[in-house]
């Protein structure tokens, strides 16, 4: 975390365009275009392998690992028999690559050694919870608003609102 803090002040005080940081530089951006840690679960919005139109909303919670995943409409996905689905698996590789095993491992509360944790599959592997339904809002309200400064007119002041995401 300091690191990155670091990171980001030296990038701002070059210039105002904040680079990535190097472990966000492969994610999938077209197939999970938002992924969190946010409020104790690691949640996302994945982009439907057939169908353009439609986006799923994936989340896993603290502590009890339970998860769930639905279309932004509410719509429960068909993938999800008692273990997590695809969108789910991309879900958990995506945040692998936007925050570590021992950002995510922490948050989540999983009794891992993130030191053990290679690929996204342990982690995985490590969910212990069950389907728990949720409003998709809950998660999609925070994508659309992500959104929305994405849509913001270019220009070369910092909005202080995009750090928390380049972290
Ligand atoms: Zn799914």
């Amino acid at each position: 975390m300091a690191s990155n803090k670091e990171s980001l002040t030296t990038h701002t005080s070059q210039s105002s365009i904040i680079k990535k940081s190097s472990s966000a530089q492969d994610r999938a951006i077209k197939k999970v275009p938002f992924v969190e840690l946010y409020a104790g679960r690691l949640q996302g919005v994945v982009s439907s392998g057939s169908d353009i139109e439609r986006v799923y909303v994936s989340y896993i919670e603290a502590g009890t690992t339970n998860f769930y995943c639905s279309t932004n409409n509410n719509r429960p996905c068909g993938g999800l028999r008692g273990r997590p689905c695809k969108h789910l698996n991309l879900l958990i590789s995506e945040g692998f690559l936007q925050f570590g095993a021992k950002r995510i491992i922490n948050t989540l509360g999983m009794t891992l050694d993130p030191n053990e944790v290679s690929n996204a599959y342990d982690i995985e592997s490590a969910i212990a919870g069950g389907p728990h339904k949720v409003d998709a809002s809950m998660v999609f309200s925070r994508f659309l608003s992500y959104l929305s400064y994405v849509n913001l007119p270019s220009n070369n002041q910092p909005v202080p609102e995009m750090a928390w995401f380049v972290k």
